[in-house]
């Protein structure tokens, strides 16, 4: 039974541009999926339809069970409320300290008035402190974020969305703006938890490299279709 099921997915920006062109997949619990393809191939596009952020043109999507794609309201929140995002840019709030911006994983579940007051629950706490121990950021969770390094920063943003215990896990573009050593530590971190936690994620990367190394599934998009979906092994040289 697939976690995630897309059925010929379109999206076209403005009149003519063809985002993604009819996209058919399924995603199962626990693949650890990386999506490649040049820039433009829309790949980004992929990961806010999954998420919603974006509307598609056409075409449907079946997520734990529900029909994500007639979702809105409180059903949209709820939806996304299982679906963990990294980003390529972090998005921390900088001036704020470390332990809090992984505490954000759980605003979707913490009360209003509490989260203003920076009230959250004791187990979210042990929690947010057990995740940044795991990704070896015990000694800078009192620091405040703008004063990590890049990869440091993605490691808190793997944190605040592992926190927030989705079932899936998105990250679109994790690494692109880290070295070549922080990045094969995000890619490990992310891969190690995927694994241990039995995660479904799926990540969008340019560099093929990176996706022989730690996927277990490769999907190539070129120009908004799928050419390509299968094992490390397999990926030609070609794509
Ligand atoms: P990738 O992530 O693989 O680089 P994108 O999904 O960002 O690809 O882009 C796919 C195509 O859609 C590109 O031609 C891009 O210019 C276009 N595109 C992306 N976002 C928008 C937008 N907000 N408005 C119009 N066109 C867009
Ligand atoms: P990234 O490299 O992170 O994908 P881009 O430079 O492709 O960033 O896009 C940055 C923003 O511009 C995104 O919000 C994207 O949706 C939008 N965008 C990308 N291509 C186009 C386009 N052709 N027309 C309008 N907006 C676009």
């Amino acid at each position: 039974e697939p976690l995630l099921s897309i059925k010929d997915l379109v999206k076209v920006y403005g009149k003519s541009t063809r985002a993604l062109n009819g996209i058919s997949i399924d995603f199962y619990p626990g693949e650890f999926i990386v999506v490649i393809g040049p820039s433009g191939a829309g790949k980004s596009t992929f990961i806010r339809c999954i998420n919603r952020l974006i509307d598609s043109t056409e075409g449907n999507l079946v997520f734990d069970g529900d029909n994500l794609e007639k979702a809105s309201g409180s059903k949209l929140r709820k939806e996304r409320s299982k679906i963990g995002m990294i980003f390529q840019h972090y998005n921390l709030i900088g001036r704020t300290n470390v332990i809090k911006n992984v505490l954000h994983g759980r605003l979707h579940d913490t009360p209003l008035y509490k989260s203003i007051f920076g009230f959250f629950k004791h187990e979210d706490k042990k929690e947010a402190v057990e995740l940044l121990e795991k990704v070896g950021l015990k000694d800078q969770i009192y620091k405040r974020a703008d004063e990590l390094s890049g990869g440091q920063m993605q490691r808190v943003g793997i944190c605040r969305a592992l926190l927030q215990r989705p079932k899936l896990l998105l990250a679109d573009e994790p690494i692109a703006s880290l070295d070549p050593i922080s990045a094969n530590i995000v890619m490990e971190q992310l891969h190690n938890i995927s694994k241990e936690k039995k995660l479904t994620c799926i990540v969008n990367l340019h560099q093929v490299d990176y996706a022989k190394k730690y996927a277990s599934r490769i999907v190539g998009i070129k120009k908004g279709r799928v050419v390509f979906d299968g094992k490390p092994a397999e990926l030609s040289d070609k794509i």
